[in-house]
């Protein structure tokens, strides 16, 4: 095992990268995708995967062993079966997941599962499929959850199913949602709204997840389970008799900074330090440039180093934050 040399000034160490392999998705959810249209980056701008491959090593010598693959949609870019290959055969790394909206996933769960994937985050706001079309851009919510459904049978564990708590948009839903874990193996997710650059919902549509509990509470006792090390920023419960669970993540109301154990590399080859400040540090420019191994893991000690104690977000002020989610890779 390597010694984690990823420790921040606040004593946390860095142990879990999130890539955002493509800044481009297929659906345009409203409340990630900006209002305007924003120029997207040249394929020159993207990190090509052997350079994600290069700066992962780093990271692993530096005691990364957990990787996130995500975007834009990871799956809309070509070539990510094969990169995933090489990326779990990177000695040193535990884990690798995925998460997607599953719209496009279907010819890929077996290769998935050959890559050696077996955890993935769907996205899914609501189960109405008038209100998916509205909400995502595009009619494709018999799509998503058949492949959720298939993505359980080929025994995709856990499955994270997130869903973003929007007042006026899904705030009807929650106990609907949470009732699937009656029946099915699913860890529901419930994320509070984070106001990110300049997406195209008419006003902060925050709920807070205090209210989302509140909503669910009538379906039965919420049962506490504990946490494990590597387990996240989610508080977790099971419905007393349900198979699956529920989580409730909630940067605005309920600050997990004193946790967070990530860094995330942006589809343009930066290294961000906090998914909730602007601050970024360009690693791709010095890898072109044609910078050592030494050079390139210096880097990474800054980014950790420039990792925030707490993010700024607040309930009440709502401060937000300028790049835009699918940019970043949430
Ligand atoms: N395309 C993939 C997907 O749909 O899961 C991965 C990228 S998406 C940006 C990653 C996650 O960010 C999704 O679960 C999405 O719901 C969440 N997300 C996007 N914008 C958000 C916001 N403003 N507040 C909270 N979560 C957000």
């Amino acid at each position: 095992m390597t010694a984690n040399l990823l420790e921040d000034h606040h004593c946390r160490k860095l142990n879990y990268l999130r890539i955002s392999v493509t800044d481009r998705c297929n659906l345009r959810c409203i409340y990630c995708v900006p209002r305007e249209t924003l120029p997207r980056l040249a394929h020159t701008d993207i990190l090509r995967y052997e350079e994600i491959l290069r700066i992962v090593r780093i990271g692993v010598s530096l005691g990364i062993d957990k990787i996130r693959i995500t975007g834009g949609e990871p799956l809309v870019r070509k070539g990510l079966m094969a990169f995933l290959h090489e990326l779990q055969a990177i000695e040193g790394i535990g884990e690798v997941n995925l998460t997607t909206n599953a719209v496009l996933i279907s010819p890929f769960l077996e290769e998935l599962r050959a890559a050696g994937i077996r955890r993935l985050n769907v996205s899914l706001d609501t189960l109405r499929r008038q209100r998916f079309a509205r909400l995502a851009g595009q009619d494709g919510f018999d799509q998503v959850w058949s492949n959720i459904l298939r993505a359980c049978e080929l025994g995709f564990a856990p499955l994270k199913i997130n869903v973003v708590a929007m007042r006026g948009i899904n705030d009807d839903e929650f106990a609907e949602i949470a009732a699937l874990t009656w029946k099915r193996p699913f860890q529901i997710r419930f994320i509070e709204y984070m106001p990110m650059g300049n997406p195209r919902v008419p006003h902060d549509p925050f709920v807070s997840n205090e209210e989302v509990r509140r909503q669910i509470e009538p379906l039965g006792k919420l049962e506490p389970i504990s946490r494990g090390a590597n387990d996240g920023p989610a508080e977790r419960f099971r419905l007393a008799g349900a198979i699956g669970e529920i989580g409730f993540i909630s940067p605005r109301t309920h600050h997990f900074c004193g946790d967070c154990n990530r860094l995330r590399l942006t589809a343009s080859g930066h290294l961000r330090p906090c998914l909730l400040s602007d601050r970024e540090l360009d690693i791709k420019t010095l890898l072109r440039r044609g910078a050592g191994d030494r050079e390139l893991a210096e880097i990474f000690t800054r980014a950790a180093r420039a990792k925030p104690s707490h993010h700024q977000l607040d309930t009440c002020c709502g401060k937000s934050v300028a790049s835009q989610m699918n940019a970043i890779g949430g």
